[in-house]
């Protein structure tokens, strides 16, 4: 365990950001790490080194968290990243953007503030990468067998990752211009660089992992080709069908779907073209008046960019009750706490609204955006109604839709393949089996699950991996794989 009391001595405590103001003047990351040195150390003391370690089992990934801890602890950043890598094949990606269920479940939460365990986390990779311990490692032994994963997302990556370790030879093929899916061009830049992404990929290719860009499987590539020279396939398409809003006026010109927005950003930052399937004129929030529906990530993601481009003003609408700052007896410890948050978006400016209901989108003669008409409603159970006298006009010339996705595409790839679905519109693939409902077709990550996050997209990379690793090797897997019951604590808990 970390130092016994040493959370009675030191406090959690987090690096500081470059200030709003700064920061809001670039996409770069913002967050100084180099600044915060040794506080890692006593941050990691803070540990309990719990009998049962609910943070072990609040990571879908189930990573050992006392264990890497303690490692910082005793400066054994050697052991950290060994424990950490066991089970978490991108640390670089979940220190820096994982919401951390692990901390919303550590026992310290129960009367003082979690563990630091995501900046820990990022604090291990870094030092790995700095230090050299992050080396290709090709399997020392290849298999005749070889896998198509199709979509470079976080969860294509963790089951080409973890099936060429196996031996197997693996292709991922990505519709885009590049890999890997919503961290390249979803999440933006400020949150996690680009070279990040760049820097793994380099390994992955060195470990002996192909990919192919721009080859839309069911379009460019045809799935019959595929399925002849493959000997099996994983469905890693992610949930990318947008959630809209059909009120009245939705065809004036100005509103767009979130994605649209972001792609066509990163893209522009990172000097790459416009990727497919965002593929269009990009969209300036400069001294617009931007309105953004829907208060989850992808909305948040939306206010950062408008407030780099210049907008003149932003507000974020939610159709949801502001929830409460502090976990209320819906979401007692150690569940994930629902709780008002405020990311760093927010605090770069934005002028917030709970409990609203976008009725028309207001356009002016030439078809153009002009405002909104909004009226406040109010919740009761699983219904609202609308209260009357609340009506307003807000005025808007760019808004975005982020409110969420519906599921994965279906239309091309999927329905050509005849691959069943589930009642949402995922791809139907049972937990533990991830198989679809065709013979050596297997599924996972947000196509499966739904729009979820990039820690459980990696987790069910790493599971369908087993069970494809067992499909190919009559039915045995050496491959790490989380037990059943922590599987079922983590399912209980998030
Ligand atoms: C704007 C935004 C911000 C987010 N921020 C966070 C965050 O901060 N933290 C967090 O944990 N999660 C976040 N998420 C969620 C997270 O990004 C996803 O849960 C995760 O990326 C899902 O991974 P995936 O591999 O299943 O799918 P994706 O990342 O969506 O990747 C799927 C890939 O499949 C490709 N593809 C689809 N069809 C084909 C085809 N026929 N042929 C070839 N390629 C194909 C797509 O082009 C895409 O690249 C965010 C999501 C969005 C939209």
């Amino acid at each position: 365990m970390g130092k016994p009391g040493g959370f009675l001595e030191h406090k959690r405590e987090l690096p500081d950001n470059v200030p709003a103001a700064e920061r809001k003047k670039h996409y770069n990351e913002f967050i100084k790490d180099e600044e915060f040195g040794d506080k890692i150390v006593a941050q990691a003391s803070r540990c309990m080194g719990c009998g049962t370690p609910f943070c072990h089992q609040g990571c879908p990934l189930g990573n050992f968290i006392p264990d890497f801890n303690d490692a910082v602890y005793n400066n054994d950043w050697i052991d950290a990243f060994q424990i950490l890598s066991a089970t978490n094949n991108f640390p670089e990606f979940t220190g820096r953007i994982c919401p951390a269920p692990c901390e919303h479940s550590c026992v310290l939460g129960i009367n003082q503030p979690a563990v630091t365990i995501e900046n820990i986390e990022k604090n291990i990779v870094e030092y790995a990468y700095k230090n050299g311990l992050v080396k290709a490692q090709p399997p020392q032994q290849r298999t005749e067998k070889r896998v198509a994963v199709i979509g470079s997302g976080p969860a294509g990556l963790a089951a080409a990752a973890q099936l060429n370790s196996a031996g197997h030879w693996v292709t991922v093929f990505e519709r885009s211009n590049a890999i890997g899916g919503l961290l390249r061009y979803g999440i933006p830049d400020f949150k996690l660089s680009k070279w990040i992404i760049d820097r793994k990929l380099e390994i992955l290719q060195e470990e002996g992992i192909e990919f192919r860009v721009n080859e839309n499987v069911g379009v460019d590539v045809e799935i019959e080709e595929l399925l002849d020279n493959y000997h099996a396939i994983v469905l890693a398409t992610g949930s990318t069908v947008p959630r809209d809003l059909p009120a009245a006026g939705r065809d004036a010109n100005g509103i767009h779907f979130a994605m649209d927005f972001l792609a066509r950003n990163s893209a522009k930052v990172q000097g790459k073209k416009t990727p497919f399937p965002f593929i269009g004129d990009f969209i300036d929030a400069k001294d617009k008046h931007v309105i953004v529906i829907g208060g989850g990530d992808t909305g948040s993601d939306c206010i950062g960019t408008a407030n780099r481009h210049g907008a003149a003003s932003i507000k974020q609408f939610e159709i949801m009750p502001k929830p409460p700052k502090e976990r209320d007896k819906n979401m007692p410890w150690p569940q994930y706490a629902r709780t008002l948050k405020e990311t760093s978006s927010h605090e770069e400016g934005c002028e917030r609204f709970w409990s609203v209901l976008t009725k028309e989108f207001i356009k002016d003669k030439e078809g153009n955006l002009k405002a909104l008409k909004t009226v406040d409603i109010e919740w009761s159970g699983g219904s609202f109604k609308e209260i009357a006298g609340t009506e307003k006009e807000h005025k808007a010339d760019l808004v975005l839709l982020a409110m969420g996705f519906l599921h994965t595409q279906h239309e091309g790839l999927l329905d050509k393949l005849k691959v069943a679905y589930d009642q949402r519109g995922n791809i139907a693939a049972p937990e533990g089996s991830y198989q679809t409902s065709l013979d050596g077709i297997f599924s996972c990550g947000d196509a499966r699950r739904g729009q979820s996050l990039v820690v459980w997209a990696i987790s069910e990379g790493r599971e369908c991996a087993v069970s494809v690793d067992k499909f190919l090797n009559n039915g045995v897997s050496l491959l790490p794989q989380k037990s059943t019951s922590q599987l079922i604590s983590v399912m209980e808990l998030t």
